[in-house]
C-alpha cells in the first residue's frame, strides 16, 4: 500500500497511471502532476471511467526545484515518477534529494541545448542518493528498459557470457499520417539524427545517423528495414556486462519517415540552436513538434504491432557451447488503446514504469543490503520484473536461434 506521484501528462504516464490503477494493491494512493493540468484531469477521468479509481490532479513546473520540492513534501509520496521530459530529470532528482523520496525515470537526462545521450550527469548523483538512503532507479521504460532486463534474464537463466548483443526495436503500426513521431517528436528526432554509435571491442564506433540499413522479418509485422542507431542502453549494458565484445541498436523506419526527415533536415527544421523570427527566438525543432500531430492523438487509428527484442550470443550456462538466444515483446496497437486510450509505443513504456515502481514499492528491488544509489536495470534481479511483464500486458518468449544475426 504506497502513495505514488507520478510527473507528466503525455502518452506514457497516461498508460503508467492507468495500469497503476489496475493494481490497487500496490498502488493505493495515485496522484498525478505536470505542466498542463487539463491534461492531468483528462487522464484521470479515463482512469476514473475504466478502473472506478479516483486520484489527484495538479499544474507543476518541473523545471522548478523549489515548486516541486513544496509539491512533493504536501501529498508525502513513497515515490516519484518521472515520465516529463528527459531535460527534467536532474531538477526532480534535486526534488527527490531535497524531500527524502525515492526516484526513477525511463529516459535519461539531455542537456536542451546540445543532443547528447549520456548517463554521466546521474550517474554523478551517485553519493547523494546512498548518503540519502534513497534509490534512484533510471530508465525503467521498454528500450531502455525491458531490453537491459532482457539481457540479465538471458545472462541469469541462459548464457555465462554474452559476447554480442543485438537490440531489435520494430514499430510495425500505421497510424495513416504522413509523418508523425510516435512519442514526443522533439524527443524521437534529437534521437533519430544524431550519429549512430555501437560498441565493439571496448570502445564506441561512430557512424553517420541512419547509414547502416538491413532488412529484417519480424515476427507479427514482417520483413522491415532497420537502422543502427545509438540508444542509452548501450552504455548501461557495456558497463554492467563487462564481457560484452559488440553492443548493437537498430530500430525500424519507414520509406516515407526517412524522405520527411531528410527533407527537414536538409532544409533546417531539425536545428536545435535557436534561430530569430519576427524578433522571436526560436528553435526549430520546437516549432516543427507545434505542427505535428500529438502522438497521444494517434492512438484512435493506428494499427498494426510493435515487436521489441533482443538477440544475444555466448557462452551457455549449461556447458553446450555457444549458443544464440532471442527474446521478445510482441504488442498489438489496438489492443492498447481499447485497454488505456493509448497506443503501443506509450503502453510498452509505460506499463515498464508501472513495473519499475512496483518493484521499488513493494521493496523487491532495492540497492545492495537496502543501500540508496542510482541504479539500472542490469543492476537489479530480473525475475520478479519478468513475472509481472507477463501478468501486466507485456508477455514476452525466448527462442534459441542457430546462429546471431548474419551481418
Ligand atoms: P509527451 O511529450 O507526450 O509527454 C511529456 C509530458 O511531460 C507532457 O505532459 C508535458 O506537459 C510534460 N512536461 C514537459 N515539460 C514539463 C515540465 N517542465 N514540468 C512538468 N511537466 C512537463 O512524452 P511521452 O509521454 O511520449 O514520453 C514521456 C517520457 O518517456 C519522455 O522522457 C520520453 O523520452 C520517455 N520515453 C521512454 C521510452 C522508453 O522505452 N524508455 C520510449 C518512449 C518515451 P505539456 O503537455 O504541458 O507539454
Amino acid at each position: 500500500m504506497s502513495k505514488v506521484l507520478v510527473i507528466g501528462a503525455g502518452g506514457v504516464g497516461s498508460v503508467a497511471v492507468h495500469k497503476m490503477a489496475m493494481n490497487p494493491e500496490i498502488f493505493s494512493d495515485i496522484h498525478l502532476a505536470s505542466r498542463t493540468v487539463s491534461k492531468c484531469d483528462a487522464i484521470a477521468a479515463s482512469v476514473k471511467e475504466r478502473t472506478g479509481v479516483s486520484i489527484s490532479t495538479y499544474a507543476i513546473d518541473a523545471d522548478d526545484v523549489e515548486a516541486t520540492s513544496a509539491l512533493i513534501r504536501s501529498i508525502g509520496p513513497k515515490l516519484v515518477v518521472n515520465l516529463a521530459l528527459p531535460y527534467q530529470d536532474l531538477a526532480i532528482m534535486d526534488a527527490c534529494l531535497a524531500t527524502g523520496v525515492n526516484y526513477l525515470d525511463t529516459a535519461n537526462y539531455e542537456p536542451r541545448d546540445v543532443a547528447k545521450f549520456e548517463y554521466s550527469w546521474q550517474w554523478a548523483y551517485q553519493e547523494r542518493f546512498k548518503e540519502a538512503g534513497l534509490m534512484a532507479l533510471l530508465g525503467s521504460g521498454f528500450d531502455p528498459g525491458v531490453t537491459s532486463v532482457f539481457a540479465m534474464w538471458l545472462k541469469k537463466h541462459k548464457l555465462k557470457t554474452i559476447r554480442k548483443l543485438d537490440i531489435l526495436d520494430c514499430n510495425g503500426g500505421d497510424h495513416g499520417q504522413h509523418f508523425a513521431t510516435n512519442f514526443n517528436p522533439e524527443i524521437n528526432i534529437r534521437e533519430v539524427t544524431a550519429p549512430a554509435r555501437h560498441w565493439e571491442n571496448g570502445a564506441f564506433v561512430e557512424t553517420p545517423a541512419m547509414s547502416t540499413k538491413v532488412s529484417f522479418d519480424f515476427e507479427g509485422v514482417g520483413p522491415k528495414n532497420m537502422y543502427m542507431m545509438y540508444h542509452e542502453e548501450l552504455e548501461s549494458l557495456a558497463r554492467f556486462l563487462p564481457e560484452l565484445e559488440r553492443g548493437r541498436f537498430w530500430m525500424t523506419f519507414g520509406d516515407a519517415y526517412i524522405q520527411h526527415l531528410t527533407v527537414l533536415q536538409n532544409v533546417g527544421m531539425t536545428r536545435i540552436d535557436p534561430v530569430m523570427y519576427n524578433g522571436v527566438e526560436i528553435i526549430p525543432l520546437q516549432f516543427l513538434k507545434a505542427v505535428l500531430p500529438e502522438p497521444a492523438s494517434l492512438g484512435a487509428t493506428t494499427k498494426g504491432k510493435t515487436n521489441i527484442g533482443d538477440i544475444a550470443t555466448g557462452e551457455a550456462l549449461d556447458g553446450s557451447g555457444e549458443k544464440t538466444f532471442y527474446i521478445k515483446n510482441i504488442c498489438d496497437h489496438e489492443e492498447a488503446f481499447a485497454e488505456t486510450g493509448n497506443q503501443a509505443v506509450s503502453y510498452t513504456t509505460g506499463v515498464p514504469a508501472m513495473i519499475g515502481a512496483a518493484m521499488v514499492l513493494t521493496g523487491k528491488w532495492s540497492g545492495p543490503n537496502g543501500e540508496g544509489g542510482v541504479f539500472n536495470m542490469e543492476q537489479m534481479d530480473p525475475d520478479p520484473f519478468m513475472d509481472m511483464l507477463n501478468t501486466q500486458g507485456l508477455p514476452w518468449t525466448v527462442e534459441e536461434l542457430s546462429e546471431p544475426l548474419p551481418f
